[in-house]
C-alpha cells in the first residue's frame, strides 16, 4: 500500500484565487493512481478551514462519492486535513487530502497547523435512539439492496444498515455478469441448450457436488424470473457469453460491457431512492434482538448514536468473511498471508452475529481462490476477458491448463507453473469490447505492444516460444477445437488484433462458498435444524448454494435470486400475510 500511496503525485496547479470576508478559496489538485486528477477547493485562513469542496475526481461514483462527501465534511467539522480514510476508498481520501493541502499553499495559507489529528466523532460519547420498521436488512451489498427493493414492493417498510460509507460491498467488485438459465433473452439469441437442467447440472459439477441440491435447484428456476425483473427495475443484461466452467452460455451482461456488479448497485440505488429507502451507512449492526425465540430487531451505531432497531423481521446480507483472516485461517491456515480481493467490509459479521443465537452453518472451509488476481492491487481481473477470448500463459511462454475450467482448477494448475504465476494474454478487439480493461489499463496493470514478440519481451519470456504459443491458440480458435487442453467455450475469436496486452496474475481469496444454513426460502436455520423465527439471510453471507467452488457468475444470480425471496418472504412475514 506504501508503494501505490507513493505514486500519489501532489500537483499544485496555478487555478488562481478568492479572498472573501471568511477567509480567501483556492483549488489544489492531486493524482490518486485509480482515480486520476481530483481537484478540491478550500476556503480557509490561518486559523480556520471554512469550506472544502471536491470539484470533480474520475472515481465510479459508488466509491469516490462517499469520499468525496465524507472527507471534506470532516475538514470543516473538525478544521484538520488530518481526517479519516473513507474504508476502501483510501487512495480517493489521500487524494482529496493532498489536494486540499495544495489548496491551501495556493491560498498562500502555511497548510502545516492543519496536519494535526483532532478528536473525531466515534472517539466520543454516542447517543442512544429507537427506530422502528417492518423489515430490518443489515447489509447493503447486492443481496441486501435487492431484498430491500423487493420487500419494499411487497409493502413493507424498510430500514438497511451498511457499516461502510457506501453502498454496494463486494457486489461493487463483481465484474463479470449474472448466470441464468431458460431467459427471454438467450430465446431471442437463439440459444436453447442453456437450460434449468443443465444450469443445475454445471453448478452441482462446479461445487463438486457439495453444493445443497435444494437450494441450486430453486437458484437455477427463479433465474430467468430474476433476469426479467432486473429488466422490469431498469437493470437490463441483455448481453450473452460463457463463463468458465460451464457448458453453456448462461452470464447475462450489461449491453456495453461495463462491470455487473457497479451496474446493478446503481440502478438498485436509484430505485431505493423512488421508494424512499436510504441505506444507513457508518452504521454496524453488532447484536441480533431475540424476544420468546424470535428475532425482533437488532441492535447498531454510527460515529454519533447507539441505535436499537425493532423490526418485524430480519435479513441478515452481510457478505462472506474473505476479509476475515482470523475466521478464514480458522478453517484454512493455509491462506494466512494469502491476498483478497475482497473489501474489508467483508468481515463475517452476519455470520457472528446469527451464530450467537444459535444459528447453524455449512461449507465454512470451502473458500475460494480466484485463478486472475493481479497481486500488487489485489485487483481481480474479470473472468470475462477469458470468455470473450483471453487466454494464460506461462513464465516459459505456453498454455498450461484449459483456462476456462473452473477456478479452482485452473487457481491449482497456476500454482504448479514456475514462480507460481501467469500471465493473462488479451488483444485490442477484447479491449474494445471490455470496458473493464479501462481500469487494468489506466491503472498501469498491464504490458503492452504491438507484436507478439514485442509482448513477450515486456512480459519477461521467450519471445518464439510465446508467438509460437500465440499461433498455436489462433490455430486453434480457427478449427474450433482446443487438442491441447481441450477448451471448449470462449474459443470463437481468436487474439490476432495489435496492440496486445499482458497481466500478470496469481491466485487470490476470492469467494466464502460457506456461512450460514438457510432453507429455500432464505429462512435462517438453528443448529437444531429448526427455522429461527424472524430471521432471514440472503447472499455470500449463505453457504449451500455454490457447495465446494462457486462457478463465475453465480455469485450475482444467487444474490439476485435468494435477495428477492428473503425480500419476499420477510415482508409476508412482517405484515402477518
Ligand atoms: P452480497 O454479495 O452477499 O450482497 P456484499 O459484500 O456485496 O455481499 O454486501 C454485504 C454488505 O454488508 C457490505 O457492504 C458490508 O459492508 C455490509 N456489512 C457487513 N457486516 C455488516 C454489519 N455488521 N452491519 C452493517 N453492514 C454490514
Amino acid at each position: 500500500m506504501k508503494k501505490i500511496l507513493g505514486i500519489i503525485l501532489a500537483v499544485s496547479m496555478l487555478f488562481g484565487m478568492t479572498a472573501t470576508a471568511e477567509g480567501v478559496t483556492a483549488q489544489g489538485t492531486a493524482i490518486s493512481p485509480i482515480g486520476g486528477e481530483v481537484v478540491v477547493e478550500v476556503t480557509a485562513d490561518a486559523n480556520t478551514i471554512y469550506d472544502v469542496k471536491v470539484i470533480s475526481h474520475n472515481e465510479t461514483p459508488s466509491i469516490g462519492g462517499p469520499a468525496a462527501e465524507s472527507v471534506p465534511a470532516d475538514m470543516v467539522e473538525y478544521n484538520t486535513l488530518a481526517v479519516d480514510d473513507v474504508t476502501n476508498a483510501t487512495l480517493t481520501s489521500v487524494a482529496i487530502r493532498e489536494a486540499a493541502k495544495n489548496a491551501l499553499i495556493e491560498a498562500g495559507i502555511d497548510p502545516t497547523p492543519f496536519e494535526v489529528k483532532k478528536e473525531q466523532a466515534g472517539d466520543t460519547e454516542r447517543t442512544a435512539e429507537e427506530l422502528s420498521c417492518d423489515v430490518l436488512i443489515i447489509g447493503a451489498g447486492g443481496a441486501g439492496l435487492t431484498a430491500a427493493v423487493k420487500a419494499a414492493q411487497e409493502g413493507a417498510n424498510v430500514i438497511v444498515l451498511e457499516q461502510m460509507a457506501f453502498v454496494g460491498g463486494n457486489t461493487l467488485k463483481a465484474t463479470g455478469g449474472m448466470n441464468a438459465a431458460s431467459t427471454h433473452l438467450q430465446a431471442a439469441a437463439g440459444i436453447t441448450d442453456s437450460t434449468v437442467e443443465t444450469f443445475i447440472e454445471d453448478t452441482m459439477n462446479g461445487g463438486h457436488q457439495k453444493n445443497d441440491l435444494a437450494l441450486v435447484t430453486t437458484m437455477a428456476e427463479n433465474s430467468a424470473e430474476a433476469i426479467a425483473w432486473l429488466e422490469e427495475i431498469g437493470a437490463p443484461l441483455p448481453k450473452i457469453a460463457p463463463t468458465g466452467g460451464t457448458t453453456h452460455k448462461y452470464l447475462h451482461e450489461p449491453e456495453d460491457g461495463s462491470a455487473v456488479g457497479n451496474f446493478l448497485v446503481e440502478k438498485m440505488m436509484a430505485v431505493c431512492d423512488q421508494l424512499n429507502i436510504k441505506p444507513m451507512t457508518n452504521t454496524e449492526a453488532t447484536e441480533l434482538l431475540v424476544e420468546d425465540g424470535k428475532v425482533v430487531g437488532a441492535v447498531a451505531h454510527d460515529k454519533k448514536h447507539d441505535y436499537t432497531i425493532r423490526a418485524g423481521a430480519v435479513i441478515v446480507a452481510t457478505g462472506g468473511f474473505g476479509a476475515n483472516f482470523d475466521l478464514m485461517c480458522s478453517y484454512d491456515p493455509s491462506l494466512n498471508g494469502a491476498v483478497t480481493t475482497n473489501h474489508s467490509g467483508a468481515d463475517g459479521d452476519g455470520i457472528i452475529l446469527a451464530t450467537a443465537i444459535g444459528a447453524d452453518t455449512v461449507d465454512m472451509d470451502q473458500i475460494q481462490l480466484h485463478p486472475t488476481v493481479h497481486q500488487e492491487t489485489s485487483m481481480l481481473i474479470t473472468e470475462s476477458l477469458r470468455s470473450a477470448g483471453a487466454i494464460l500463459i506461462n513464465a516459459d511462454g505456453v498454455r498450461f491448463t484449459n483456462d476456462m475450467s473452473t477456478r479452482d482448477a485452473v487457481s491449482q494448475a497456476e500454482l504448479k507453473q514456475p514462480g507460481s504465476f501467469a500471465w493473462i494474454i488479451f488483444d485490442q478487439r477484447i479491449v474494445d469490447h471490455q470496458k473493464s480493461t479501462a481500469k487494468y489499463i489506466n491503472g498501469g496493470l498491464t504490458v503492452t505492444a504491438d507484436t507478439y514478440e514485442g509482448l513477450a519481451e515486456q512480459m519477461g519470456v521467450d519471445p518464439a516460444a510465446f508467438a509460437a504459443s500465440m499461433e498455436k491458440w489462433n490455430a486453434a480458435v480457427a478449427a474450433g477445437v482446443d487438442e491441447e487442453f481441450g477448451r471448449n467455450n470462449g474459443i470463437d475469436e481468436d487474439l490476432s488484433q495489435a496492440p496486445y496486452y499482458a497481466i500478470k496474475v496469481s491466485p487470490g481469496i476470492h469467494h466464502t462458498m460457506g456461512g450460514l444454513k438457510i432453507d429455500t426460502d432464505t429462512h435462517v436455520i438453528n443448529t437444531e435444524g429448526s427455522i429461527i423465527d424472524g430471521l432471514f439471510a440472503a447472499g455470500e453471507v449463505t453457504g449451500g448454494v455454490h457447495g465446494g467452488n462457486r462457478i463465475g457468475g453465480n455469485a450475482v444470480c444467487d444474490i439476485v435470486v435468494f435477495g428477492r425471496i428473503a425480500g419476499t418472504n420477510a415482508a409476508a412475514y412482517a405484515l402477518g400475510k
